[in-house]
């Protein structure tokens, strides 16, 4: 019998959760409205330090209603991080708008500033720039926001920043997603907190905050019938899963600490091994190492990435490929592309280790066992 499957980042849950859940039971607000939600979204505005935080189902819909709210229409182009979860790009094509990938630089793995920047100049050139960015934050390591800032106010480009893997990293002081006209966060099940499902929106702006609340109940105008003057959407978070986010939050740099100490330990264990590279920690800022991920060049290690993923699979140990870059996956067959070497390269050796918060050190021990006896044949 093998042992337990150890996650690549499960849930790490507190007994503060349980308290603000029968909080919330007691009180009677069970709704997706009520104070540990309104305490949420004041609480994490504070955390990151944008002005406005709005709680929301997922990071997804998050990122729908920024699209929206930055004007983003059928026909408009929208920049976006080649390598990302499906996520990043999805709403975009549900406003009917077309995704423009940009590939990744190597300091970062995140969006490539220069090649973003000359993007942008060759579409204003041509008299049509960009609508928004969708700039990526990958694996709690932030991208390189300020040039990428600066193209984009140049040319009226919006940005939105998909911190949904970045939250408690920082980019010189501050917190990545507390940049772009829009900021978005997740809380699913894997990330370095969760609601059990539910994302946040945040921006300086307060009237886009308004907005964004209002389409996310439906739009409904103010009346005492039901009335609608536009399209909204049932977006809201539970009063229930706030709760459960509370109680998270107040952990949240406890959480950070032990995935830093993971990657630690992994980059220890690997150092003497040639071909295996951590992925690198930017000078920009603090990277939380929400997962800790490498790549195993098989010319100089000998191994494939994939073969060091069968032997922990083959131990009951999940470990994942760093994310498939959007411009090769079959639904955006044929889309615009620039560049996508570099996130083509991160793909085929890339490897994402189990870096849980609540993981012991035996398990990542025992992962560190089975991928040195794999990486040493
Ligand atoms: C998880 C994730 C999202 C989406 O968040 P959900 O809450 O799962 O909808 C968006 N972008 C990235 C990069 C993510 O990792």
């Amino acid at each position: 019998m093998s042992l337990p499957r150890l996650y690549l980042s499960p849930p790490d849950l507190g007994s503060a959760e349980i308290e603000h859940v029968l909080e919330a039971f007691e009180s009677n607000w069970i709704a997706p409205a009520g104070p540990n939600l309104d305490a949420f979204e004041t609480d994490f505005a504070t955390l990151v330090g944008s002005k406005h935080a709005v709680a929301v189902s997922s990071g997804t819909a998050a990122l729908h209603l920024a699209l929206r709210l930055a004007g983003v229409g059928p026909g408009d182009e929208v920049l976006c991080s080649t390598l990302t979860f499906v996520a990043s790009a999805a709403p975009i094509t549900y406003l009917g708008a077309k995704p423009v990938f940009i590939d990744s630089e190597e300091r970062s793995w995140n969006m490539d500033p220069a090649l973003a920047c000359a993007v942008i100049e060759q579409k204003a050139k041509a008299g049509k720039p960009p609508k928004a960015l969708v700039l990526v934050h990958l694996y709690g390591q932030s991208a390189d926001i300020a040039p990428i800032k600066a193209c984009c106010e140049k040319h009226g480009v919006k940005l939105i920043e998909d911190a949904a893997e970045a939250l408690g990293a920082t980019y010189g002081e501050s917190a990545p997603g507390s940049f772009g006209l829009f900021g978005i966060h997740s809380f699913n099940g894997n990330k370095i907190i969760t609601t059990g499902g539910g994302g946040m929106l945040v921006t300086d702006d307060a009237e886009l905050a308004k907005q964004a609340r209002f389409l996310a109940t439906q739009a409904r105008d103010a009346a005492p019938h039901y009335q609608h003057s536009t399209i909204g959407y049932n977006y809201r978070l539970s009063n229930i899963a706030a709760s459960i986010g509370l109680g998270q939050m107040a952990r949240l740099s406890g959480k950070v600490s032990r995935r830093r100490a993971h990657f630690k330990a992994y980059a220890d264990a690997f150092k003497a091994l040639p071909g295996v590279t951590m992925q690198p920690e930017a000078t920009w800022g603090r990277s939380t190492h929400w997962l800790t991920c490498l790549t195993i060049d098989p010319a100089v290690a000998g191994v494939t990435r994939e073969q060091v993923r069968l032997a922990l699979e083959a131990e009951n140990i999940e470990a994942r490929p760093v994310w498939k870059p959007m411009h090769l996956q079959p639904v955006f067959a044929g889309v615009e592309t620039h560049g996508g070497a570099v996130s083509e390269r991160l793909f085929d050796q890339g490897l994402c280790l189990p870096s849980g918060a609540a993981m012991t050190e035996a398990d990542r021990d025992r992962v560190i066992a089975i991928a040195l006896k794999s990486l040493s044949r």
